[in-house]
């Protein structure tokens, strides 16, 4: 079969380095880079560590509203489709590449394939989450991360076929944890001891975009305990400095702030962190599987089996409920939420089965 994926952003990257390896052995598979992060920060270090293979096509689109990039999208995709003519096309996650590979497919009558499915938050001011539901029901073949996402899938009488596979970060977290952990010159060049630092990411445009959320997300920073690093999402970075907040963040005792990580630095702060504090949908679930308590800053998150089994909690960006979730010790129990490791053999053998 030839399958043609579309990609355009970080967490694709890594889902991507999940699935690219054993689908490229079954099948012909044509890699498309939207575009949506272009930059070696968030884009190029992906490829180079995490052996994925450099895109075919690089549509080189970024910027713009959500509307108008996807339409962006769009307008290349189609032909692209037409010239390559795949069996399938495949898709990940919930960004604005999500949506467009999904729509230009639905068009172009080629099956598609959407994993990470049936993802919910049920917060449709997140502009993730029209994405997630528009792909769900567009996609030929949805495949799952949990059971919970399933039964969501269910719910809504989506068309497609759904199945469960286990989510394909854990293949790529477990992969990299041994190293992660060896990893203490990472954590020594920002001056960080194992177990008694918080790390921090936050873009989501809820937090970020309206000064006023963001300056309540400065002053959470402010009241929390202790060292803390903070790699800042270009996004984040623009809206503080464009808020004229970026010299107080920068100014908060304990506080290191980086430029975004490649994933093996990342991964290798993540695992030996105190607790992690994120408005990151991977990061939620990353945290739980290397066992470091999360503190999600939203009101709400489609990885809800984190917050039931105990290990998230979701503070909104109230530092109160923050400082007190970090109080909080951890749970003894920690479930395997998300599969064995081995999602992407089963993506595999299920878009075989298309
Ligand atoms: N990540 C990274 N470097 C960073 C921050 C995050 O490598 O500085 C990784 C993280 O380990 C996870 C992914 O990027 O695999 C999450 O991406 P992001 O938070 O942008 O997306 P979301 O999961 O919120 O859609």
């Amino acid at each position: 079969m030839r399958i043609v994926t579309v990609v355009g952003n970080r967490p694709q990257f890594v889902k991507a380095a999940a699935v690219s390896g054993p689908l490229r052995k079954a099948h012909e598979e044509i890699l498309i880079h939207t575009g949506q992060h272009h930059d070696e920060d968030l884009s190029g270090v992906f490829f180079s560590e995490l052996g994925l293979a450099r895109p075919e096509r690089e549509l080189r689109i970024a910027g713009g509203s959500n509307t108008s990039q996807t339409a962006r999208m769009l307008g290349a995709l189609e032909p692209a489709l037409g010239e390559l003519e795949p069996h399938a096309v495949l898709v990940y996650g919930d960004t604005n590449s999500t949506l467009a590979g999904a729509l230009a497919a639905a068009q172009a009558r080629v099956p598609l394939v959407h994993v990470e499915a049936g993802m919910r938050s049920y917060d449709r001011a997140m502009p993730e989450e029209l994405n997630r539901v528009l792909t769900d029901h567009c996609s030929e073949l949805l495949l799952c991360s949990s059971e919970a996402a399933a039964a969501n899938l269910r719910a809504e009488s989506v068309p497609g076929r759904i199945e469960v596979v286990g989510d394909v970060m854990v293949d790529v977290a477990e992969r990299w944890r041994p190293q992660a952990l060896e990893d203490s010159a990472t954590r020594a060049r920002y001056g960080l001891a194992d177990g008694a630092y918080l790390l921090l990411t936050a873009h989501r445009a809820g937090n970020v975009d309206d000064p006023v959320q963001l300056a309540r997300l400065v002053e959470l920073v402010e009241a929390l305990p202790g060292p803390a690093v903070f790699p800042l999402h270009p996004r984040t970075r623009e809206r503080l400095r464009a808020a004229s907040l970026y010299e107080r963040l920068a100014a908060v005792p304990g506080l290191r702030i980086t430029e975004p990580l490649g994933y093996a630095q990342f991964t290798a702060l993540l695992v030996r962190a105190r607790a992690v504090l994120t408005d990151s949908g991977g990061v939620q679930k990353e945290a739980y599987l290397a066992g470091v308590p999360c503190v999600t800053l939203r009101e709400n998150t489609e990885w809800t089996e984190t917050v039931e089994a105990g290990w998230n909690t979701l503070a909104g960006l109230d530092a109160q409920k923050a400082l007190a979730a970090l109080s909080r010790a951890a749970p003894s129990e920690r479930p395997e939420l998300y599969g064995d490791g081995r999602a992407a053999e089963r993506c595999v053998a299920a878009i075989g089965a298309l």
